[in-house]
């Protein structure tokens, strides 16, 4: 296989069709389970990382249907036009749960796909939420490295994947149908306190729909105290979270959306929340890692696997106290060493 420097170099070079494949090759061996393209994957993420952040991370979100591919291709096209080049990646932990993938089963931005400024990779297909993200956000660095100024991360709006792409971008936007207002309990509290921006896309089968939902929305994003209105006065150097509405099908309010991103850019740099907010994501990242990592270890430690099944019925029985249990079980993973059996 190929030296990482060299897959580095490849992808650092100037654009064109060596490039692209070593941005396929480069995530084809971020996501290989194998020891030693693990090892040749890290070593390239250190030699990119002086070359990557540079890009402007979208995250999009919204149940089936809403609209989400059909939204990114036109966005896609519509930035590609104006000089960016696009990285649009998926988050589909259902992949692993269902066996079949909700996001990547159809044929999907069909154009934006064949334009060589854009670079579509469908969402990584190996077991957690928690590794699915992992490889998402190596694969976003590889792309930025690649000279890909916007790159979008899209996802379901089911479980936890969009709290997940949510700590990986930049802004976060979430896409709602133009009924959404009249059932705002559809729309899980959590995810509405995630949204920089709300979309309501499909303005062009009910506008008077789409208008209601948005005064809606709006509403309640500022009963959630995040839109600024409602308390004190409005801050003009913090971004408060907004509604809009567009249709995606016709490509009517592309340019309105992404003067809002362009706004939502300016003022988090300004302020600086935005690099606030990676180094946040980045710490997190760490700590997510960490506590995966050691999890699977505990699962596979013999000293643990020993006798789990024992303390876990004197747990069930009411024998043993479950904090007792977890300290010792914390005592045999971590053998000898004392300072790692404080837990
Ligand atoms: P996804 O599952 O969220 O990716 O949704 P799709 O992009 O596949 O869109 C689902 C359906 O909605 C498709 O038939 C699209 O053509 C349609 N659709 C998407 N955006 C619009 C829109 O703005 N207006 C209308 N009328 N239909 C749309």
């Amino acid at each position: 296989s190929v030296p990482p420097s060299s897959l580095a170099q490849a992808l650092l070079a100037n654009r064109g069709p060596a490039q692209r494949r070593a941005l396929a090759k480069a995530i084809t061996l971020l996501e290989s389970t194998r020891p030693d393209h693990r090892a040749q994957a890290d070593a390239l993420l250190t030699e990119l990382l002086p070359h990557t952040g540079k890009s402007f991370r979208l995250g999009i979100s919204g149940v089936p249907g809403v609209g989400k591919s059909t939204f990114i291709e036109a966005l896609g096209l519509f930035l590609i036009a104006r000089g960016h080049r696009v990285a649009v990646l998926a988050v589909d932990p259902s992949s692993s749960v269902s066996g079949g993938s909700i996001l990547g089963d159809k044929t999907r931005m069909e154009h934006l796909s064949m334009d060589e400024r854009a670079y579509i990779r469908p969402s990584p297909a190996s077991g957690t939420l928690g590794g699915v993200a992992e490889k998402t956000r190596e694969a976003m660095l590889v792309c930025e490295a690649a000279g890909h100024d916007v790159v979008i991360v899209e996802t379901v709006g089911v479980g936890q994947s969009e709290t997940a792409v949510a700590g990986m971008t930049d802004m976060y936007c979430l896409l709602q149908l133009p009924n959404a207002g009249d059932d705002l309990q559809a729309i899980k509290k959590g995810v509405m306190e995630l949204a920089d921006l709300v979309v309501i896309n499909k303005v062009d089968l009910d506008a008077a729909a789409a208008t209601r939902a948005q005064a809606q929305i709006t509403s309640s994003l500022r009963l959630l105290g995040y839109s600024g209105h409602s308390h004190g006065p409005h801050d003009e150097q913090v971004w408060h979270p907004q509604v809009m509405q567009l249709s995606a099908l016709k490509n009517q309010g592309l340019d309105r959306f992404w003067a809002a991103v362009a706004q939502f850019q300016k003022l988090q740099t300004a302020n600086g929340k935005l690099a606030a907010r990676r180094q946040q994501q980045a710490k997190d990242w760490m700590w997510e890692r960490i506590h995966a990592g050691l999890r699977q270890q505990f699962a596979a430690s013999l000293a643990v696997r020993g006798v789990l099944d024992d303390r876990t019925q004197q747990v069930l029985q009411g024998r043993l106290a479950a904090s007792t249990a977890a300290r010792e079980l914390l005592h045999l993973f971590s053998g000898s060493d004392p300072n790692l059996s404080n837990g």
